[in-house]
Order: C-alpha cells, then structure tokens, then sequence
C-alpha cells in the first residue's frame, strides 16, 4: 500500500476517533496491517520505484502541511497520519539493505497475506480508500 494512503487512513482515524490518544494511536498502526490485506498495487514491484517512491513521499508531506495548515487539525492528531505509515521504513530500510527478506512489522513479513493487484485495480482500490479518508477528515471536525 502506498505511503499516502496510510497516512490518509490515520488522519481519518484521529479526525473521527479524537480521544483517547493512545487509542487513536493504536488504531493507527492497527490500519496499516488492514490496509496491507487489501489487493493493491505497489510501485515497489514497478521498473521505477524511485521516481513513484519521491511522488508517494511528497503527496504525504504535502497532506500533512494541508491538514496542519488549511484545515487546522491539531499536531497531535495529524502525527497519526505519519505514525499509521511509520511501518513502511521497514520496507525502505530493507530495500536500502538490500535484504527484503527481513522485515521486523509483521504485515511485511513473507507469511503475511499481504494484497496484491494489477496496477489499474490496484490503484482505483488505494483511490477509493484516500476518497474514504478525505470525507472522514471533514465529517470529524470540529476537532
Ligand atoms: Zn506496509
């Protein structure tokens, strides 16, 4: 699953959940396990990961500047967007490596049934779920 989705799916977590943020937080991670189920498609697979790579980093920088900024969610609850997509160093670390074999989350590990789906599938599913996100960011305000 791309990074952006993660962070879209904790965003709408702490924006619908709130309080506790302990829970909030645990829902967070708890997501991304979810999510990695899902069939999707990951550029991870492609002939240029690098470049989808930079596009994935940025849109998810740039959500994050925008629920911070434009749509003045509290810090504490944007940092869920980025906690929900902490896992994927995991992948990166491992790519860096060069060792993908040895992941330490365990919706990375080999075992897992993580979702897999050709690109157009693949990413109208990842669409649909930040749509799904962005409607929970702004039915949960006020926050
Ligand atoms: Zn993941």
């Amino acid at each position: 699953m791309w990074v952006v989705v993660h962070v879209c799916a904790g965003l709408a977590i702490a924006a619908v959940v709130k309080q506790p943020l302990w829970l909030v937080a645990v829902l967070a991670v708890g997501s991304h396990v979810v999510l990695d189920v899902v069939p999707h498609w990951d550029y991870t697979v492609s002939r240029n990961p690098v470049p989808w790579g930079w596009v994935d980093i940025l849109a998810s920088c740039a959500l994050v500047i925008v629920c911070l900024v434009a749509v003045h969610m509290p810090w504490w609850l944007v940092l869920m967007g980025p906690l929900a997509a902490a896992p994927d160093f995991d992948v990166l670390v491992g790519t860096i490596r060069g060792d993908e074999a040895r992941h330490w989350f365990p919706s990375h590990w080999r075992s897992f049934p993580h979702g897999k789906a050709s690109p157009v599938p693949g990413l109208a599913t990842q669409g649909a779920i930040v749509a799904l996100c962005i409607a929970a960011v702004i039915a949960g305000r006020p926050y």
